[in-house]
């Protein structure tokens, strides 16, 4: 699963999650033994379901049937149930009584008389309700292309939800086949996990019938219906291939369902185990919840990172195409074979991930997927770099728990690297042989990490559980110091000290230890690993003392690094002949050393100034983000303007070489990287670059095709920023005549972007108005949460005053997650108590310990905040003299 609010949330704030417990080292998986909250003497094989949903009055009718195979004998049998009351029930034709507790979640079977061990028939009669968000079976009002109003309905039932539709045994644990029919209106589209298996129309409805599902965990029944058509296409191994949306837009699928081909056949051949299910539908769903979700043969995605229209960008296509790729890996991470329990989600979350940019990768190499990755990468070493983060594998008890395991800095990011440095430290096809031993070994079962240890294990013929179990066990990475000798002929012998890396300062108070495979190049060698398992290991040849050392060849491990100064030196003198990605591992590194207080900031200046007339993205993406934060800090502040001419020295040149136009064999990254460079010079206000953006946004206005999308982005952006009351009112008209949400979405944002108070003000009560359409809710915080950049005072005003409306599309777990992103957000807006008071007010009772987090994390961010000022003035002084 994706959750799109909640990644951007977490990426616009680099926020931590903290404080969850650990889980202990686990066996390999057992269905016995293995966690859970229902009794496991009672044990469902098959449900025959029956819904008739009612959109209209938010109500579902339902009735199924459950073979279940009683294990020792018993009168009562426990499932799930949420909101359900049940009219009838009987076992095997003999009546019995339902007692639901919605407290628990759970409903009590008690049998007319005591159940025998083997095989019974249980039959329920039930209703319900449907929900207005993605959270069981939810009804989704769109604007369709037609113009019109317009109802469909889905389901999003991971991580707890499908017995808000149907009774029934929801832990993942409890594999079973599913056989679904819908009765629903006769003109209305219905698709699931399966094929259909029979449709039969009475007057104004119908009844459609799918095929019994592959024996899959509950979380992974799909329902979507609606005026939907589609397009499909077969591979070359017999999987057809479907993408559905609302009638219209069908035709904006086809970039997806070529993707859907390309990747499915490489995952085939990757795992060594064909896609089980017949066919694989693609479902765009407009707004519904915002992410996608890997339900085994019917995916669901939000439309916006499905459909690919003529208005869109370059970033929609890569994030459409990385979507899928993880969407698609889940079907073989967490489909076929599935978590034992929810503490181990990073074995489908870590994995997808990781899978989908190993494929994004491989098949668009002109995108270097790989290098953009270092983003994610720094965001999760951001937030495991606070004090309070927690391991990748954690303990969850409740349903509460398991939403909040989802954690995309941690469980997605964290999990990728890991799995990336695992890869290169074994081997890819060592690695790959472990994977499909894994896969075969665990298929339509469940798994924990301790059965892919045993499985790579086998492969690699070491001991990967000893190595592996403190990453994903313990919060939080290495600081890797590496100290050089040379002997009397220049060559180089180096020693290793490792200790946890806090951004706070702070030395490490539980000493924590990893095995590090640390990969080591020297000049332009190729890297050989050295395995760190110590504190200190001393002795390591390391090349010749003239040449430039790589401590994190590649830019792989996920750890830190930190080079003695005489190294450094020979680094920086270098720099501009390494390879990218350690230029881009040497910038993080130094700015993450920078910001906790470790190094001094003209040891990151330097390496960005030595970049010379390189142009590789992620490189200057990390400098220009770096350059903005210090810019943000410095506001209204007496070094600002020194600092701000400062950046823009520095970066101008790279925009010289770059442009405005971008030229015919410009790679995928360089038309990124321009308008990532334009962006930032103008948000510094370089006066050349602003006159030149209105100047191309005065010529769009008067001849709309001057103008691509990728390029509407950054003019509208800097407009947006510095416009005046025409301007604005100019892109808001433009925004109101949007033919479609991505456009629309283009433009509704650059209003949200204005430096004058007055027209972020008008901006604000513009994204609560009706004039969103339903779809786009799930953008609206975002929208309105834009303006803290230049107004962040009015922004938190705003967001207090109308926090209903603004989070209107969050449900229960997304209102939690707030209590830790907001607090950051706001550090410089208001004061801390006033913070926590409304933060308070907004999420549910019973999330006190994400409001402490997300309040430790607005002191730290304000402590490096005062520091990173601090170092750019005394940087600038220097830069001056
Ligand atoms: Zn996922």
């Amino acid at each position: 699963m994706q959750f799109f609010a909640r990644a951007a949330l977490a990426a616009a704030f680099a926020l931590p999650l903290t404080g969850i417990a650990s889980a202990a080292p686990e066996p390999p998986f057992n269905f016995d033994t293995t966690y859970g909250n229902l009794p496991k003497d009672v044990v469902p094989r098959a449900y025959t379901i029956s819904v008739t949903p009612d959109p209209d009055h938010l109500a579902l009718k339902g009735s199924e049937t459950v073979r279940i195979e009683v294990r020792k004998p018993t009168k009562t049998v426990v499932f799930n149930a949420l909101n359900l009351t049940f009219s009838r029930a009987s076992v095997d034709g003999v009546p019995a009584t339902v007692v639901p507790d919605d407290k628990t979640q759970r409903a009590t079977l008690t049998a007319g008389k005591i159940l025998q061990p083997g095989m019974h028939s249980l039959a329920l009669t039930y209703a319900g309700k449907m929900e207005t968000s993605g959270q069981g079976l939810f009804r989704q009002p769109y604007l369709g292309a037609d113009g019109k109003q317009h109802v469909m309905i889905s389901t999003q039932f991971e991580s707890t939800d499908a017995r808000r539709m149907f009774p029934c045994w929801d832990e993942p644990a409890f594999r079973a086949v599913y056989t679904l029919s819908a009765t629903l209106p006769a003109a209305w589209s219905a698709v699931s996990n399966m094929p259909v298996a029979s449709r039969v129309v009475h007057g104004a409805t119908a009844t459609t019938t799918f095929q019994p599902s592959e024996k899959m965990a509950s979380y992974l029944v799909v329902l979507s219906a609606g005026d939907l058509k589609s397009i499909s296409d077969v591979d070359a191994n017999g999987t057809r291939h479907e993408v559905w949306a609302t009638n219209g837009y069908e035709d904006e699928g086809r970039y997806a369902l070529a993707n859907s081909k390309q990747i499915l056949e490489a995952y085939d051949a990757y795992f060594g185990i064909k896609f089980p299910p017949p066919k694989l539908s693609s479902i765009a769903v407009p707004g519904g919840f915002s992410g996608a979700m890997e339900n085994w043969g019917g995916i669901t995605y939000n439309d916006q990172i499905l459909l690919l229209g003529k208005s869109g960008t370059l970033g929609q296509k890569e994030e459409i195409y990385s979507v899928q790729a993880h969407e698609m890996a889940h079907q073989w991470f967490g489909d076929l074979v599935t978590m034992s329990w929810w503490d181990d989600l990073w074995l489908n979350e870590s994995f997808a991930s990781w899978m989908s940019a190993r494929q994004t990768n491989l098949a668009n190499p002109t995108w270097l997927w790989w290098q953009d990755q270092d983003g994610d990468k720094e965001g999760a070493m951001g937030a495991d770099a606070e004090i309070t983060s927690h391991p990748i594998q954690t303990h969850v008890t409740d349903e509460l728990q398991a939403e909040a395991a989802f954690d995309p800095a941690i469980t997605y990011s964290k999990g990728q690297a890991f799995l990336r440095m695992t890869e290169a430290y074994l081997g890819p096809d060592t690695f790959r042989s472990g994977i499909r031993l894994y896969m075969q070994n665990q298929k339509f079962s469940n798994a924990t990490a301790t059965d892919l240890w045993l499985a790579l294990s086998k492969t690699s013929g070491k001991d990967v559980a000893a190595y592996a179990n403190g990453w994903i066990g313990q919060a939080g990475f290495p600081l890797v110091s590496v100290t050089a000798t040379c002997d009397a002929t220049g060559n180089r012998t180096i020693a290793l000290h490792q200790e946890r890396f806090l951004i706070s300062g702070i030395s490490d108070p539980a000493k924590t230890l990893w095995n590090v495979p640390v990969g080591i190049a020297s000049g332009s060698g190729t890297s050989a690993y050295t395995m760190l398992s110590a504190r200190d290991q001393t002795g390591i040849p390391a090349g010749s003392c003239s040449e430039p050392l790589r401590a994190n060849a590649g830019d792989i491990g996920f750890y830190r690094v930190a080079y003695d100064a005489p190294t450094l030196a020979t680094n920086t003198k270098a720099f501009g002949t390494l390879p990218d990605e350690d230029k881009i591992a040497m910038l993080d590194d130094q700015w993450a050393l920078t910001l906790a207080g470790k190094t001094d900031l003209k040891t990151y200046l330097a390496l960005a100034n030595a970049m010379g007339s390189d142009h590789d993205t992620r490189a200057w993406t990390q400098i220009v983000g770096s350059l903005g934060t210090i810019e943000r800090d410095e506001r209204n502040k007496t070094g600002h303007d020194a600092f701000t001419a400062y950046a823009r020295t520095l970066v101008h040149p790279l925009f010289d070489s770059l442009g405005w136009d971008a030229k015919p064999d410009d790679a995928p990254p360089v038309r990124t990287l321009r308008n990532r460079v334009i962006g930032a010079l103008g948000q510094w206000g370089d006066p050349g670059i602003i006159a030149e953006a209105k100047k191309r946004f005065a010529a769009f206005v008067a001849d709309r095709s001057t103008l691509t999308p990728d390029e509407q982005n950054v003019v509208l952006g800097i407009v947006g920023t510095y416009a005046d009351q025409a301007t604005f009112d100019q892109i808001h008209a433009f925004a109101k005549a949007a033919k479609n949400q991505t456009e629309a979405e283009r433009f509704y944002f650059a209003l949200e972007s204005a430096k004058d108070p007055k027209l972020a003000e008008q901006g604000m009560e513009i994204a609560i108005s009706s004039e969103i359409p339903p779809q786009a809710a799930n953008s609206v915080p975002g929208m309105v949460f834009s303006n803290v950049d230049w107004n962040p005072s009015l922004a938190y005003a705003f967001g207090k005053a109308h926090g209903k409306q603004v989070f209107k599309a969050f449900t229960g777990m997304d209102m939690v997650f707030l209590a830790l992103f907001v607090p950051q957000a706001f550090a410089d807006a208001a004061p801390l108590d006033d913070v926590q008071a409304w933060v308070t007010s907004l999420v549910p009772p019973g999330s006190d310990a994400y409001i402490q987090r997300g309040m430790s994390s607005a002191k730290l961010r304000l402590q490096l905040k005062s520091r990173i000022v601090e170092q750019a003035d005394s940087a600038m002084s220097f830069s001056r003299s």
